[in-house]
């Protein structure tokens, strides 16, 4: 049976990872020290033989017995409002945790991937992001934590490739969601879903004609596990997610007619100058390489993910 190990396992990414590994006949060891994540997404699993959870913060040296066949470096907070309140955190788990996670595969001979991310090209000058363009990132903003920590981990990937020959992939996430976001995480997604559900206004910071595109989890996850397991050469990085494209002001009025919901649009300030202003992935050689491209529309996500939110809410009244 193939052994994997997930950084960051009780994540959003993370648990869905779990979960996509134990179903396809993996044995898996998740590693998470919690500070972003939570074993309420793993509780499914842990009457698993093959799944094995372990309190363990990724960026100390690592240890793990028996052989160890992939390691998928999930392990980061990854919300701009986890930019300014665990900075250090960031740098740290992208920087050093990326060393120790390499290090581990390399000791294993096991494969590696990275989870890396859209933010690795700043505020883009290009348009849709190839994975050719090398960013335009600002690296003392204050996002600047996160997108420099992410372009060094994965600068450490490809000097382990090519240095150690460790067989590596970089995967660059763009905006993902799903159920299991934290509702108090702070992106877009669980805001906009969870003011909208509880009747608020819905924030959209700025003007609301800045950019995104988002993919469903089941979607990204699909993408990752194949890019892991293919036998054709990757050497360089591969962007997944969702080429369609929307202002965020679109997407919240796609989310208040979604929930059937009153609530009025109000503008904010926007929480920081870098603030990417467009961004839509260029899938070409993900759909090349893999055959991979998303299947999940915006409608059918965001109603699975208003579901699981809606659960939430009723659980945080509950227990109020
Ligand atoms: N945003 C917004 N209202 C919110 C939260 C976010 O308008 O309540 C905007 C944010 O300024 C950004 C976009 O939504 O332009 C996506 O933000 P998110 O925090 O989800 O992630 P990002 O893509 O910026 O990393």
């Amino acid at each position: 049976m193939p052994r994997a190990l997930v950084t960051g396992g009780a994540g959003f990414l993370g648990s869905h990872l779990c979960d996509r590994l134990l179903a396809e006949g993996y044995e898996v060891v998740a590693f998470d020290n919690l500070l972003t994540g939570s074993t309420d997404n793993l509780a499914h699993l842990l009457d698993e033989p093959r799944f094995r959870y372990v309190n363990y913060d990724v960026t100390e040296y690592l240890y793990l017995d028996g052989p160890l066949d992939l390691v998928y470096h999930m392990a980061s907070p990854a919300s701009p409002v986890d930019f300014p309140t665990k900075p250090i955190q960031i740098l740290k788990v992208n920087g050093i945790g990326t060393h120790r996670a390499l290090g581990l595969a390399r000791a294993k001979g096991a494969k590696f991937l990275i989870a890396s991310t859209s933010e690795v090209y700043g505020d883009p000058l290009v348009h849709p992001q190839t994975e050719e363009y090398w960013g335009n990132v600002n690296p003392i903003g204050t996002r600047g934590v996160y997108d420099e920590a992410k372009r060094y981990g994965e600068a450490m990937t490809m000097a382990y490739r090519r240095f150690h020959g460790v067989d590596t992939k970089i995967v660059r996430i763009f905006n993902t969601y799903g159920p299991r976001m934290r509702l108090n995480d702070g992106r877009v997604v669980p805001n906009f879903v969870g003011q909208a559900l509880r009747g608020d206004p819905i924030t959209v910071y700025g003007t609301g004609t800045q950019t995104r595109s988002f993919c469903y989890v089941s979607d990204l996850l699909d993408g990752i596990f194949k890019l892991s397991v293919t036998d054709k050469s990757v050497s360089g990085p591969v962007n997944i997610g969702n080429p369609t494209e929307r202002t965020m002001l679109e997407f919240a009025q796609e989310i208040k007619r979604l929930t059937g919901s009153a609530s009025e649009i109000v503008y904010e300030p926007l929480p920081t100058a870098d603030d990417p202003k467009q961004r839509r992935p260029d899938i070409t050689k993900a759909r090349e390489l893999l055959g991979w491209e998303p299947k999940i529309s915006l409608e059918d996500g965001l109603k699975e993910t208003i579901n699981y939110f809606k659960g939430k809410l009723t659980e945080t009244a509950k227990s109020s």
